[in-house]
């Protein structure tokens, strides 16, 4: 089979790999759709940050040289022999977090903060291939009515889920950043019928995006001048400020905006990968702010399923277009880091020239994805760190 390998930082190479046959608690898949990530792309241009180099990772058993891509789906073409529950011809979308199920952690159902931390596609391999072999319990059986564009996004749609959980109730919140995880923060936050949505970002075209898909009112932090954004969030939020705000950037300005776009008691949500912040300990205590951290996910793929599924969330309109794999890297990593108005990219493994073309789509009766919206303003430095 072919698939996109991580050798090294600006080194993954599209090559012919063997198939791994199910072991006994395992699936194979043929992988219909697999997202670029911001968590690849950090692995492409400068990694490695989470790729086992040299040390097999205790979840997989793997090392580099390693096939990336955690956000895909596909049809399972083989079962272990101690499967229950999964059968070839099943259609499924893949929750790639990895889970040791023995943990203290793990015990209490909090999965995602596993021990043994970690990612198919990240820690071990993942689903940039015509082929995956993964866990079982990875593994989400979709009804018919969910297409497998939709179930590509799932993955990052289920960061902005959790994200949202980690919020608790809120009634108006600010979105800072808005890389595919803030939209998909914006989307699933107007699902949830929070009156205010506040979205903030530097690219007009994502604003534009954000409004559309829920965003009560737009700040383009452009337009605030230093340190301005918050206060300009917080105005947009009724004053008083927003109950909850989402760091989706990994950045100390984004930080500094959502600390200061927060009401007095209200709860700053740190989603992005970021480096070493700081904040004023004073104000935070001043005001009772509360951070907290949200990773992951865990119990979000369910709640996506029965959304797309029969109460018709549509999560395609993040997506800007679907390349092949042995694009992957032209169209895909190089073509996200160039700053352009790339959104989210989805790989198609089986629009690769390798493989025939023409049915390349297995659910074709779906909606098409959309194209490539209006030009965006360069990104700055950090934008694109949305987490995994
Ligand atoms: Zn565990
Ligand atoms: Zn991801």
């Amino acid at each position: 089979m072919k698939a996109a390998v991580w050798y090294g930082a600006r080194d993954v190479r599209v090559t012919e790999r063997e198939v791994t046959p199910p072991g006994p608690d395992e699936v194979l898949l043929s992988v219909a759709y697999c997202g670029i990530c911001g968590s690849d792309l950090h692995e492409y241009a400068d990694g490695p940050h989470s790729v086992p180099v040299g040390k097999a990772h205790p979840a997989s058993g793997v090392r580099a040289p390693l096939v990336l891509g955690h956000e895909f789906c596909g049809t399972v073409t083989a079962v272990g022999p101690a499967v229950r529950g999964l059968a070839a011809g099943d259609r499924v979308a893949v929750e790639p977090h990895y889970r040791c199920g023995a943990c203290p952690r793990c015990l209490a159902g909090e999965y995602n903060i596993c021990r043994h931390f970690g990612f198919a596609g990240l820690m071990g391999h993942g689903g940039l291939a015509e082929y995956a072999t993964v866990p079982a319990y990875m593994a989400h059986r979709l009804p018919d009515e969910v297409p497998f564009e939709q179930a590509a996004l799932f993955e990052p749609a289920s960061v902005a889920l959790h994200a949202l959980r980690r919020g608790g109730d809120a009634d108006s919140v600010a979105v800072v950043g808005l890389g595919p995880v803030g939209l998909l923060t914006v989307l699933l936050a107007a699902r949830r019928g929070i009156r205010r949505i506040v979205a903030c970002d530097v690219d007009p075209a994502r604003l534009g995006l954000a409004a559309r898909l829920g965003a009560t009112e737009v700040v383009d932090a452009r337009d605030a001048g230093e340190g301005d954004a918050g206060l300009r969030v917080r105005a947009a939020c009724g004053g008083e400020g927003a109950d909850v705000a989402f760091e989706v950037v990994g950045s100390q300005a984004a930080l500094d905006t959502c600390l200061s776009a927060t009401r007095r008691g209200g709860r700053t949500v740190l989603v992005g990968l970021g480096r070493r912040v700081s904040f004023d300990s004073s104000a935070l205590v001043d005001n009772e702010h509360s951070i907290v951290a949200s990773v992951g996910y865990r119990d979000t793929y369910p709640e996506l399923i029965r959304l797309v599924g029969t109460e018709g969330l549509d999560l395609r309109p993040v997506v800007t277009s679907v390349i092949g794999l042995d694009d992957v890297v032209r169209a895909g990593f190089s073509s996200l880091l160039d700053g352009g108005d790339q959104i989210k990219i989805l790989v198609s493994p089986s629009a690769s020239p390798s493989a025939p073309a023409s049915d390349s789509a297995p659910d074709s009766d779906s909606a098409p994805v959309p194209e490539a919206r209006t030009p965006a303003a360069p990104a700055p430095a950090g934008r694109r760190g949305d987490s995994r």
